[in-house]
């Protein structure tokens, strides 16, 4: 018997792809391809080459590498899609729907070819349809595509509610339900501050409030850079979410997945607490939903099945 490290294969080396390649390189979590378009094939070899010139000062022995050709992402065994164009000022998630469905169809198809056996986690948006896109072209088990969104929200609603308690983020404990748009939605009454219910350490107008600025996280984000959307972020929590299936943790994370009657979802994906480890997705856990949250679920639902709408 012999020991490999992990393959990991990123389709497209923009601003996500090639931070997810630093933050795994810095991890030592596998070797690394990126893959983009051949026009920027030069530039993806120079970011490669630019993240494994810091590995001497990382103490990090993984190979970075950088191709256009779908061929050298063979026996992959984790690849994230993170191809296509982001939000600008001004554009929704759903702007973004035709030219990121080609792009996630061609992509998905290379990837059933070249790694059969792959784990895929899509972050393109808008993600939730992205997911089932991928899911449908690939033809994959449920269990090996997921899409990345509720990470970065709860993170997002577990910094604003640390800024407001000037406490450590790290004791702030959340999770946001539902699809990756401005319906999202966070779920106070399972938020915890070190085991406290955060209701008891926050007035009810300051909580809505930050669910509010959760929910347009992402757009915030967008109007400052002013050119392009988040991607620190979302890239650490991508590597997250790899090294929950690489080191089999069986962690409880909110991740889309393909739901068929979980939470009255049939044949969609969309953000739902999973169980995350070795097998990708190992069940979906079903909370009981009060009137309030559900209706909220059920509107953010709608969204997704109008995106899934336009490309269906
Ligand atoms: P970016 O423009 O910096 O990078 C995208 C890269 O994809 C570019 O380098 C582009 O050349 C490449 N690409 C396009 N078509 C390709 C193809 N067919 N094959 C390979 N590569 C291809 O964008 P970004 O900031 O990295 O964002 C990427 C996507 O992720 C966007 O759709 C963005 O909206 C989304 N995103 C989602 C989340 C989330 O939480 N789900 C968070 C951040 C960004």
């Amino acid at each position: 018997m012999s020991f490999r490290r992990p393959r990991i294969a990123i389709i497209g080396a923009g601003h996500t792809g090639a931070t997810i390649a630093l933050m795994v390189a810095q991890k030592e979590m596998g070797d690394i391809v990126l893959v983009d378009v051949p026009e920027l094939e030069n530039t993806a070899k120079g970011k490669a080459l630019d993240i494994l010139q810091a590995g001497p000062i990382e103490k990090s022995n993984v190979q970075v590498t950088a191709t256009s050709r779908y061929e050298e992402i063979a026996h992959a065994d984790i690849v994230v899609i993170t191809a296509g164009i982001a939000r600008k000022p001004g554009m929704t998630r759903e702007d973004l729907i035709h030219t990121n469905a080609s792009i996630i169809r061609t992509v998905s198809e290379q990837i059933k070819y070249y790694a059969p056996a792959s784990y895929i986690i899509v972050l393109s948006n808008p993600v939730d349809a992205m997911t089932y896109v991928c899911l449908e072209t690939t033809g994959f088990p449920k269990n090996r595509v997921m899409g990345q969104s509720g990470i970065l929200d709860t993170a997002r609603f577990n910094t604003f509610i640390a800024q407001a308690l000037q406490l450590a983020v790290e004791d702030i404990s959340s999770f946001v339900l539902g699809g990756h748009g401005d319906e999202m939605v966070p779920l106070v009454r399972y938020t915890y501050v070190g085991g406290i219910p955060v209701e008891k350490l926050l007035p009810q107008t300051q909580i809505e409030q930050l669910v509010e600025r959760t929910r347009k996280g992402g757009g915030e984000i967008i109007e400052l850079l002013g050119n392009g959307s988040a991607y620190y972020a979302p890239a650490a929590a991508i590597v997250r979410m790899m090294e929950a299936i690489v080191k089999d943790q069986r962690k409880v994370m909110p991740i889309i997945t393909y739901l068929q009657g979980e939470y009255q979802v049939n044949n969609a994906c969309i953000g739902v607490p999973v169980v995350l480890g070795g097998n990708g997705i190992e069940s979906v856990i079903e909370l009981n939903l009060n009137e309030e949250e559900q209706k909220a679920f059920n509107h953010s639902v709608h969204q997704v099945y109008r995106t899934l709408s336009y490309i269906k």
